[in-house]
């Protein structure tokens, strides 16, 4: 970590590490590149890190052929993206941002392996969706400098990141991810450690009411995606929201949520539960709420 900055003392991440290289830790490694920031993204899959990259630059071309990037702040971007598959190349980050698959076991491994080969002062961030950052911190050497970092997806497009304080986390640590968050261009909402923080709280009860509701039959999946788009101004319904979320998340998020909070008002809707079982997932399955081999996605119930 370079000197503290200013007169507040935050300290300021210069350097960022990446660990994992799918959906999310692709984006993150994207817009911390794009803000000038050295990236190291490790994976333990080597073919994980060339669709990562490959990704990076699609994704980086279509910004530019908006207008949004020149093409020498493309390529310098991704010059400064290093990938590799072992954890040490992390030696020099001031900040690890963990964006691995979403397995408690798999996380608590990271965070212990990773702590011996980071710098003793860098700080270690999760983007988890729902694992209790207290409980990744304790699996720790430092746990006052663990914090969530709750990026959504598409990380380049959206501008919010929740940050998740554990009970250790400490002032200078939250203060510095606030401003590398600001830097990354982003808006920041801070929740404390509760199942699946504010958004996933607020959101995926609706999303799994939305499916109660059509089970019972008070509409079918196009009444309820209208009703909401149009009677509460949302710019996706809830049902087609699911299906671009991954049901198997949303149903995991519910039941982090019912065993954490330990209320029936979280029960997930069987229906749900269902669709999941009949790997019927959205759209990444083809088929969700809506069957999407059809042009347009035609309703599935
Ligand atoms: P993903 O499946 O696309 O990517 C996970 C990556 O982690 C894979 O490339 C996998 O090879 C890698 N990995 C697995 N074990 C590893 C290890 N030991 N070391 C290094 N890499 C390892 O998943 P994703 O959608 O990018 O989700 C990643 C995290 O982000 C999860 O915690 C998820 O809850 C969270 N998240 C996801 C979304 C979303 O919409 N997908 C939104 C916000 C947060």
């Amino acid at each position: 970590m370079a000197a503290t900055g200013h007169s507040l003392g935050i300290p300021e991440i210069t350097s960022v590490g990446v660990i994992g290289a799918g959906q999310m830790g692709n984006g993150i490694a994207h817009v911390a590149a794009l803000a000038g920031l050295p990236v190291v993204l490790v994976d333990v899959k080597a073919e994980a890190l060339d669709k990562a990259l490959a990704t990076i630059r699609r994704n980086m071309d279509r910004q530019q052929a908006k207008g949004a990037l020149t093409a020498e702040a493309k390529e310098a971007a991704l010059g400064r993206i290093r990938t590799g598959t072992e954890m040490a190349l992390l030696g020099e980050s001031d900040i690890v941002i963990e964006a691995a698959t979403e397995r408690e076991a798999l996380k608590l491994a990271i965070f212990k392996a990773a702590c011996p080969l980071l710098k003793p002062a860098a700080i270690l961030a999760s983007n988890t969706s729902s694992i209790p950052i207290t409980r990744l911190a304790a699996a720790t050497d430092r746990p006052e400098r663990v914090i969530g970092m709750h990026f959504m997806n598409p990380v380049p497009v959206m501008k919010l990141v929740e940050v998740i304080r554990g009970i250790a986390t400490d002032e200078p640590t939250f203060d510095a991810v606030l401003a590398l968050a600001g830097r990354l261009g982003k808006v920041t909402a801070v929740s404390q450690d509760y199942p699946a923080f504010i958004v996933n709280r607020i959101l995926i009860p609706m999303i799994n009411e939305a499916v109660q509701a059509l089970q019972e039959g008070v509409g079918d999946v196009r009444s309820i995606d209208t009703a909401l788009k149009l009677g509460a101004n949302h710019p996706m319904g809830p049902l087609e929201l699911a299906d671009f979320i991954g049901l198997d998340t949303c149903l995991a998020i519910m039941r982090v949520l019912h065993e954490g909070m330990g209320d029936s008002k979280y029960r997930p809707s069987p229906l749900l539960v269902k669709y999941v079982e009949a790997g019927w997932l959205g759209r990444k399955a083809g088929r969700g709420f809506y069957d999407y081999s059809q042009d347009p996605p035609k309703a599935t119930r």
